[in-house]
């Protein structure tokens, strides 16, 4: 019990709500699913133990999109909250920042949060000199594709600004081209964690699914689909990111899916996969989380990251998809970045309507390894202003989950 508390205690002060307790000196994770409207942004900030040094540990923190953010007080919000998370647990900054994809409510807060970095004179972003860029941008194809045609959101100027920012302006030369595959924590040589690509730029398992390539047979299009992957292991813990990838061959989109969860399920499932925690692809959309998709992956508990409708106004999460999680994930299990109105005289989620309010969903799960055992996640939420994006309301009551399957170590140190 008292372990219990201390953990919690810590877990309040490391996420800036009281500034109490250290973090207890054992590997820790922390997925922080940051609610900035409709958009997908998360940190993960991994601390854990360097191979062969049992007491010595590294902190390595990755932030996968931004959202749509650009006002300069919600960019300053969300920047504070990354840097008081890595400060906690003991880290001093962010080794990679990863652009699933170039949509803009992927996108824009990248760009907006590069550029705040960009003018800050504040000695705690001194990391932002040696940040790693992860990106579509990165590759060198990329600037032979016809882009426009996956280009669907009249937002292009985003991307041209990020791109020459990071190619000729402030971040150049900081691009990491990442293949699927390679492992981004290798280089770290943490103890007990892994981070591999799965799919980038249209590639699953090294072969091309949808093709940046205009006129071949597997021609990406949707820039959805050329979205990057990661499959995270942090001792038994595992967790899947797969940006905004789509699940069905129709329209306007390609089957990026299928061969993420037969790679999947081959390489470290033996034909009997399972994540801990999965953040639901292209916010809850009916062309991702394909049954059989979810199916294969089996999710203990899943993260919704939306504002509930799209910018054109269709309801995300669609009802299929959120009926589909809260049987796989089960009800308790499934988290959404978004908080439904009620129904009129009722007390029934509203899907049909946008978000009343937002929430972050923080993910700690502390102590990982515990090979074999089956992980416990404790889970808090913060709710957030919809319109102003800032804190309306202190940390809601952690909850604890738990992965429902038993796993082996992550492989650990050569
Ligand atoms: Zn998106």
């Amino acid at each position: 019990m008292k372990t219990i508390i201390t953990t919690l205690v810590t877990v309040v002060a490391a996420f800036g709500i009281c500034a109490a307790n250290p973090p207890a000196d054992q590997p820790e994770l922390r997925i922080y699913h940051i609610a900035v409207g409709q958009g997908d942004c998360t940190l993960i900030v991994i601390k854990d133990n360097v191979c062969g040094a049992p007491n010595t540990y590294k902190v390595v923190s990755i932030l996968i999109d931004a959202g749509p953010i650009s006002d300069a007080v919600v960019v300053g919000r969300v920047l504070q909250g990354i840097k008081d998370t890595i400060k906690a647990a003991g880290g001093d900054g962010l080794q990679y920042i990863v652009a699933s994809h170039l949509h803009s409510d992927h996108l824009r807060g990248i760009y907006s949060i590069l550029l705040a970095l960009k003018k800050s004179t504040d000695p705690d972003y001194a990391w932002k000199s040696k940040v790693k860029l992860i990106d579509r941008i990165g590759y060198s194809h990329f600037f032979s594709y016809k882009m426009d045609k996956c280009w669907n959101i009249a937002n292009g100027r985003t991307r041209d600004a990020y791109k020459t920012l990071t190619t000729t302006g402030a971040f150049k030369g900081q691009h990491l081209v990442v293949k699927s595959k390679d492992d981004i924590l290798k280089p770290f040589k943490l103890a007990h964690s892994s981070m591999v690509c799965i799919s980038s730029n249209g590639e699953v398992n090294g072969s091309w699914v949808a093709q940046t390539k205009a006129g071949s047979t597997t021609e990406a299009k949707s820039e959805n689909d050329l979205s990057f992957s990661f499959y995270l292991r942090f001792g038994a813990f595992r967790y899947l990111t797969a940006g905004d990838a789509g699940g069905t061959a129709t329209g306007s989109y390609s089957n990026i899916e299928t061969p993420i969860a037969t790679y999947l399920n081959t390489t470290y499932g033996g034909g009997n996969f399972h994540v801990c925690c999965f953040k639901v692809s292209h916010h809850g959309s009916d062309h991702s989380t394909k049954t059989t998709f979810l199916n294969t992956i089996n999710p203990s508990s899943c993260v919704i990251e939306s504002a509930l409708q799209s910018y054109n106004g269709t309801r995300i999460p669609v009802e299929r998809v959120v009926t589909d999680l809260t049987t796989k994930c089960t009800l308790a299990n499934v988290y959404t970045t978004y908080i439904p109105e009620k129904k009129k005289k009722s007390t029934a989620p509203d899907y049909d309507k946008p978000a009343a309010d937002l929430q972050d969903v923080n993910m700690y799960i502390l102590g990982a390894p515990a090979t074999g055992g089956n992980v416990t996640i404790a889970v808090f939420t913060k709710q957030r202003n919809k319109a102003d994006l800032k804190l309306s309301s202190g940390v809601g009551t952690p909850t604890t989950i738990t992965c429902s399957k038993a796993h082996p170590d992550a492989p650990g140190c050569p």
